[in-house]
């Protein structure tokens, strides 16, 4: 009687192995085609500055509805892409439609605006990333310094040095850089102090937990006081409500971003929710006294 059961559920067990590696497979062959059936889109999520009110960045994330399998979760694909290397060519992709999204919001006015755009570890493993960017704002007519790449801990954790000798030509390019998912990674704050990085973006996870009950926020507040201290701007993401929002401004976190101010959305979207949110703060700046 055990015995069989055993053998059943072996055998349940490996039919759903199939089945996993089958839909992994079916996801890898879509992956290969999306670019050439321009498969992919980008969405954008603004970012404000809680003591101006402006929108100063959009964060590019990447959004891909396959013919085959649908719409697929970035937290999905990406990984995949990595391992099978495709994020280069993906990720040359996503800078190049990025940064001409920039351009033409630059030609619209908006010229105080930054874009954010997540980079691989394999993109920041090659050294031809710092030229691609320069080339790129180049020819789209914007200041490197409205480039921001957001970069993860593990990236500039690892033995290999090209990482890092990358970031700091990206540095001397002019680039903004900042590190995400902040506070889930490992490294100390005497190692990030000696890295290039202008920003922390506080994870998701830690702004998810702040509430009324004081305690709770205490490891929040902790995290912006300690990145001000080695003079990194605070960036939280994960903003949903109002209650996480008034939290964030009283420990003086410097931007925030989620769901409370926008979802990611279509260029067209975000343009116009980025004009129309500019109309409203107007009345706040011009009633500073004239020069
Ligand atoms: P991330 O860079 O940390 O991006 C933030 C994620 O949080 C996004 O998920 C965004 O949609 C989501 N988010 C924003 N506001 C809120 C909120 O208020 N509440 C909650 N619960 N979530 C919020 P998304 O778009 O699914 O992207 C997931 C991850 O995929 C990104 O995390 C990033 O690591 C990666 N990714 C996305 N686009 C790209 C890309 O172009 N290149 C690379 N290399 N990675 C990308
Ligand atoms: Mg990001
Ligand atoms: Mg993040
Ligand atoms: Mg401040």
């Amino acid at each position: 009687q055990a015995k069989t059961e055993g053998r059943n559920t072996v055998q349940y067990f490996s039919e759903e192995m199939d089945a996993r590696s089958r839909h992994r497979a079916q996801l890898l062959g879509a992956l290969k085609m999306a670019l050439a059936r321009d498969e992919f889109v980008l969405h954008f999520q603004p970012r404000m500055n809680l003591d101006t009110g402006q929108i100063v960045s959009v964060e590019a994330l990447l959004r891909w509805d396959s013919r085959e399998m649908g719409k697929v979760a970035p937290d999905v694909f990406i990984p995949l892409a990595e391992e099978s290397g495709q994020i280069i060519e993906i990720g040359e992709w996503v800078l190049r439609e990025a940064i001409a999204t920039l351009g033409r919001w630059h030609g619209l006015g908006l010229n105080h605006l930054s874009m954010s755009i997540n980079v691989s570890a394999l993109q920041l493993l090659r050294s031809k990333l710092a030229g691609q960017i320069r080339a790129l704002v180049d020819e789209f007519g914007i200041p490197e310094y409205c480039v921001e790449l957001e970069i993860t801990e593990s990236m500039v954790l690892s033995q290999n040095s090209q990482p890092l000798s990358n970031l700091w030509a990206l540095k001397d390019l002019g680039v903004a850089l900042s590190l995400d998912d902040f506070g889930t990674g490992y490294s100390s704050l005497s190692y990030l102090k000696q890295l290039p990085i202008d920003a922390l973006k506080i994870d998701k996870s830690f702004v998810r937990e702040l509430g009324p009950n004081a305690n709770d926020n205490t490891l929040v507040q902790t995290i912006i006081a300690l990145g001000h201290s080695l003079g990194m701007t605070m960036i939280a993401e994960g903003v949903e409500s109002e209650e996480h929002l008034q939290t964030l401004r009283q420990f003086d976190c410097d931007e925030i971003q989620g769901y409370w101010l926008s979802r990611p959305l279509p260029a067209k979207e975000c343009l116009e929710f980025i004009q129309a949110h500019e109309q409203s703060v107007r009345p706040a700046a011009s009633s500073t006294p004239a020069a």
